[in-house]
C-alpha cells in the first residue's frame, strides 16, 4: 500500500479536515504515483465508507469493532499502528484536528516512526518529499524530509487544502478486523459538547470589526465593542478570543467557525493564521492593523497598517464618531 488517509468522522459523515487531507493525499499521490487508500472506523464508520468509496481512490477499508464506537485514544492508535502493520503504507495521512492532536502521536510513539504535524503543503525535490509546515508563529516555514524506512505519519493543518479540489469516482469496500483488548484500552470519552444554537450570523454582515489575540485581555473588549457601534458594524473573532470566553462561538471566523464576505472587514491585532484567513479572505476590503510588519495578515489586506491597536482603536473610534 502507498497512501494510506485515516478518516475522522463528524455527525454520521466524514469530517470536513478528513476530506481536505484526503484531497491533499490525492494530489500527493498523483505528483509521486502513487495509490491512496482510505481506512474508515468508529462510530459510524459503515457511512464512512460509504462515502469515502464515491471518491478517487483505489479502495476503502472499513473496520467495525464495538470497542471503537465511541472514542478512546487508546483503541483508536491500537487499530491504526495494526493496520499499519498489516497493510505497510508508506504515508499514513490525517486530517490534523483537535481530537487527531489527541492520539495521532501514541501512533508515532507505538510504531516508532515520525509524525510531522501542521503540514500546509509538501514539495517533490527528485525522489524526495519534502513536507512543510510554519513554525514560530507563523513567522518561519520549513520543509522536513523523512529519513527513516517505513511509513512517515504526517497531520495535515485545517485549511490546507481545499474540499472543492476533492476528485470522485468509486472504489471497493473492503473490511478488515483488528484484535482489541478491553483490559489494555485505558481511555473513555464523554459524549461531545453540544456546539451553542443561535448566535450572530456574520455570513450576512456588511461590515466586521474582527479580534484577535493582540487585545491581550479582556477588560479591552469594551473598546471593540465601541468601535463596531460607530460603524455600524458586526463583531467578529480569532479562535483564542472565543476559546478564552470573550465572545461566544457564533463569533468566530475561520475553518472551525464562519467564512464571511463583508465590504469590509477589519483585522485586528490578528496574525493571519490560515484558519483564519480561509474564513475572511472573500472580503471585498481587507484592512489589518497589527504591530507586527511581518504578520502575515498583511499577505492578503488591501490595507495595512503597523501599529498598536491599543492606541490606535480608541482614536478611530472617536475620529470616526466625530465625523
Ligand atoms: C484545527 C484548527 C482549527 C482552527 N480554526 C480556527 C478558526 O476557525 N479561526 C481562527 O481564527 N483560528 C483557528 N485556529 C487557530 C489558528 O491556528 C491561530 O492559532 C489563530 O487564528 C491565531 O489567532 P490570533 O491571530 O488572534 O492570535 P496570534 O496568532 O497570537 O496573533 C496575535 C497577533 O496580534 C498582534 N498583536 C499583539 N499585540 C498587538 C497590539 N497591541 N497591537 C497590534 N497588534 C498586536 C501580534 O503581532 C500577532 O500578529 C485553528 C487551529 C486549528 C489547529
Amino acid at each position: 500500500m502507498d497512501i494510506l488517509v485515516v478518516l475522522e468522522g463528524a455527525n454520521g459523515a466524514i469530517h470536513r479536515i478528513s476530506k481536505e487531507a484526503l484531497a491533499a493525499a490525492q494530489a500527493l499521490g498523483k505528483d509521486i504515483n502513487q495509490k491512496v487508500s482510505v481506512l474508515a472506523f468508529g462510530k459510524n464508520s459503515d457511512n464512512l465508507s460509504k462515502e469515502a468509496s464515491s471518491f478517487n481512490v483505489d479502495e476503502v477499508i472499513l473496520i467495525e469493532d464495538d470497542n471503537l464506537n465511541s472514542y478512546s485514544a487508546d483503541a483508536y492508535a491500537e487499530t491504526i499502528k495494526q493496520v499499519v502493520e498489516k497493510e505497510s503504507p508508506k504515508f499514513v495521512i490525517m486530517g490534523y484536528s483537535y481530537l487527531v492532536r489527541d492520539f495521532f502521536p501514541k501512533v508515532s510513539a507505538r510504531l516508532q516512526k515520525p509524525l510531522i504535524t501542521d503540514v500546509i503543503g509538501y514539495k517533490t525535490d527528485g525522489g524526495k518529499i519534502l513536507f512543510t509546515k510554519q513554525v514560530i508563529h507563523g513567522k518561519l516555514t520549513v520543509d522536513i524530509e523523512s529519513k527513516v524506512d517505513g511509513p512517515v505519519l504526517v497531520g495535515f493543518q485545517s485549511a490546507a487544502y481545499s474540499v472543492d479540489n476533492l476528485e470522485n469516482g468509486s472504489a471497493e469496500v473492503r473490511t478488515i478486523t483488528v484484535t482489541l483488548d478491553p483490559a489494555q484500552l485505558k481511555t473513555t470519552s464523554e459524549e461531545p459538547f453540544q456546539e451553542e444554537s443561535g448566535g450572530v450570523d456574520l455570513t450576512a454582515a456588511d461590515k466586521i470589526v474582527s479580534i484577535g489575540r493582540g487585545i491581550s485581555k479582556e477588560d479591552n473588549m469594551s473598546m471593540i465593542k465601541d468601535l463596531a457601534t460607530a460603524l455600524k458594524a458586526e463583531i467578529g473573532a480569532s479562535r483564542p478570543i472565543v476559546d478564552s470566553g470573550w465572545l461566544p462561538n457564533s463569533h468566530q471566523v475561520g475553518s472551525s467557525g464562519q467564512s464571511v464576505s463583508p465590504n469590509l472587514y477589519l483585522a485586528l491585532g490578528i496574525s493571519g493564521a490560515i484558519q483564519h484567513v480561509v474564513g475572511m479572505k472573500g472580503s471585498k476590503n481587507i484592512v489589518a492593523i497589527n504591530r507586527d510588519s511581518d504578520a502575515p495578515i498583511f499577505e492578503v489586506a488591501d490595507y495595512g497598517v503597523v501599529g498598536d491597536i491599543l492606541e490606535i482603536i480608541p482614536k478611530l473610534t472617536e475620529a470616526i464618531n466625530n465625523l
